[in-house]
């Protein structure tokens, strides 16, 4: 069944996508959450916000991403029922709030929470802005390239190959079960949002997205922080393909436009991008996504 996303009190603000807006969406507002076991002992966790994964092993529960408070303690009740190990370990894949907002649910509970540096520093930036300070967890164990964590029998490696979606996002690799969260460097079939102001680069997203190509094999399994429906929160190497295709698309237009003599103000009243059949513009974002290609290929 086709689920139609949606993001609420999305709106554009002065042409920009503004960053208090992109708070939560869900598949409907009334979904409860949904489990699947992806392979081995790990598995995913939908509700609202960005996918979450767990690895349940004998000696410890690790968690990827924690969605919102609410939806986090719906995760702990249901994996504590499934489980007697403690929870060991929460990682973010980066600081936005349907990623990070939950993790005040796992104080007191979890051992441990990690994040790349600049997720850490993001998410204090971002609380401190928005006067949340107190509603925070934040990580005790940061990380710059990548960091190892063996618990039981699996081992989970994290890889930052620089700005993309933010200037912090990370993708965490259970190894054994050789499953990779990409987290928000992967809206499957929606358009992009590129979180200038965590400093993102559409440009080097596609760098990201061809060192992640080449860093796991076709045996991968792949969740995504977000997908056009409930069935595309994880998928293959192919939709990595698929995504960067959109970027290479969006600059190929972009550039056309610019050599043809456009404004900027008239290149970003597109309202469709060619060559993207089965993309969606769900949060309304193509003027700001031009509007960044344009700047980043060097507009004035
Ligand atoms: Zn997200
Ligand atoms: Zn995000």
């Amino acid at each position: 069944m086709q689920r139609r996303s949606f993001l609420r009190n999305a709106s554009l603000a002065t042409g920009a996508f503004a960053l208090s807006n992109y708070k939560s969406f869900a598949f409907r507002p009334d979904d409860p959450w949904k489990t699947k076991t992806l392979r081995n002992n790990v598995g995913i966790f939908t509700e609202k916000g960005g996918t979450i994964a767990y690895l349940l092993d004998k000696k410890g529960i690790v968690v990827v991403d924690a969605e919102y408070p609410e939806q986090a303690t719906h995760l702990i009740t249901l994996l504590k029922g499934q489980s007697p190990a403690p929870f060991e370990m929460l990682i973010n894949t980066h600081h936005h709030g349907d990623h990070t907002a939950g993790n005040i649910s796992f104080k007191g509970i979890t051992q441990h929470v990690s994040a790349h540096t600049n997720s850490k520093a993001n998410q204090e930036r971002v609380a401190k802005e928005k006067k949340t300070e107190d509603q925070q967890l934040y990580p005790d164990i940061t990380w710059d390239d990548n960091w190892h964590y063996k618990i039981g029998h699996e081992s989970i490696r994290t890889h930052y190959f620089g700005a993309a979606h933010t200037n912090g996002d990370a993708i965490i690799h259970f190894e054994h079960a050789n499953i990779a969260h990409m987290g928000d460097l992967m809206f499957n079939r929606i358009y992009p949002f590129i979180d200038k102001s965590s400093g993102a680069s559409a440009t080097n997203w596609m760098t990201v997205l061809d060192k992640a190509m080449q860093t796991f094999d076709g045996e991968t399994v792949f969740v995504f922080g977000h997908g056009a429906n409930i069935d595309k929160v994880t998928g293959t190497k192919q939709d990595l393909k698929s995504m960067k295709n959109y970027f290479e698309q969006l600059f190929d237009y972009t550039s056309r436009q610019m050599k043809a003599g456009k404004t900027k103000d008239e290149i970003v009243k597109a309202t469709i991008l060619p060559n993207v059949d089965d993309w969606k513009d769900d949060f309304k974002i193509l003027p700001t996504n031009l509007g960044i290609a344009y700047d980043e290929l060097g507009g004035k």
